[in-house]
């Protein structure tokens, strides 16, 4: 099975490669030991395969996704950042996040009656249910809805009545290129509860700063509150990933995590409280 991104050296032993306009003259290898999975969905291409190091892996043309090994520091963080700053989020709608992780995180909050989760693509659904049963056990719980669709379709034909919503979408390039732009966060904004908070993943403030300056400041023309936040993960680009949160309630300190949550493998609150702290050139770009 071949795949642009994996070559095989001549001693047999196979690398796959991630290299990306949005962070140009920089890769990510990780030894492959099987192909697990190659497709062409309607909406991107799709692959799975098993890492020497990292469990098996998530692409989605040609970007990592998630590894097994290291992903509890993206899903732990873009769902309890929001939920641990809300004091009693119940509705919870989830645009993207097709490998189920972060459906995993919200249940655990015993406060959430309800999430819906919009996913573009069901090819990405189906091989995280074979392939990724960690991430996919989050599509079983009895809480959780999925829509087949656009997100940003979804948000402009159904405006919700949500506590939180968690945008764990692909980067802005293909089909996640509508879920970065002002319009978006305006239908967010419509369809949050008094109270409701937004987190999006941000990207990475090494490499994307241009990106988030502009995020951030649509954001803050809707929002009272809006910050950003980053976690570590060694397979993302730059080794972390960034996320925008945005509150309607002008009282939300994202620096003060509500409760104390059990079961995690990253997150507890002294890494949530962190999560803000932010590099000088960091804060200066983006005004916070
Ligand atoms: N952790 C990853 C990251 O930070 O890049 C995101 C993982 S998750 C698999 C990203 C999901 O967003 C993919 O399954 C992709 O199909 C989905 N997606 C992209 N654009 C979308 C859209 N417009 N509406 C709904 N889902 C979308």
């Amino acid at each position: 099975m071949n795949h642009p991104n994996i070559t095989e050296l001549p001693s047999g032993i196979k690398w796959f490669k991630e290299t990306e306009a949005l962070w140009p003259g920089q890769a990510m290898s990780l030894q492959v030991t099987e192909v697990l999975h190659h497709e062409k969905s309607q909406f991107q291409d799709v692959l799975v395969f098993q890492s020497s190091n990292h469990g098996n892996v998530l692409v989605l043309d040609g970007v990592i996704q998630a590894t097994e090994r290291d992903e509890c520091a993206y899903q732990e963080m873009i769902a309890h950042l929001p939920l641990n700053s809300h004091p009693n989020p119940k509705k919870v709608l989830v645009i993207g996040g097709g490998d189920g992780g972060v459906l995993r995180e919200i249940v655990k909050h015993e406060s959430v009656e309800e999430v819906t989760l919009v996913e573009i693509d069901e090819v990405v659904i189906k091989v995280s249910k074979k392939y990724l049963p960690s991430m996919a056990v989050g599509f079983q719980h009895p809480k959780v809805t999925v829509h087949v669709g656009d997100g940003f379709a979804y948000l402009r034909d159904n405006v919700g009545a949500y506590d939180v919503i968690i945008t764990d979408s692909s980067d802005p390039v293909g089909p996640a290129e509508s879920l970065f732009q002002e319009s978006f966060f305006q239908l967010m904004r419509k369809s949050l509860r008094e109270g409701g908070i937004v987190c999006t993943q941000g990207e990475c403030q090494w490499l994307h700063l241009s990106i988030i300056k502009d995020v951030i400041s649509n954001a803050k023309k809707m929002y009272p509150v809006v910050t950003y936040g980053w976690s570590s993960v060694p397979t993302y680009p730059s080794g972390q990933i960034g996320y925008v949160l945005c509150s309607t309630n002008s009282e939300t300190n994202f620096r003060k995590p509500l409760r104390n949550l059990e079961e995690m493998k990253y997150y507890n609150t002294e890494v949530h409280a962190a999560a803000f702290a932010l590099p000088q050139f960091t804060k200066k770009a983006l005004g916070l």
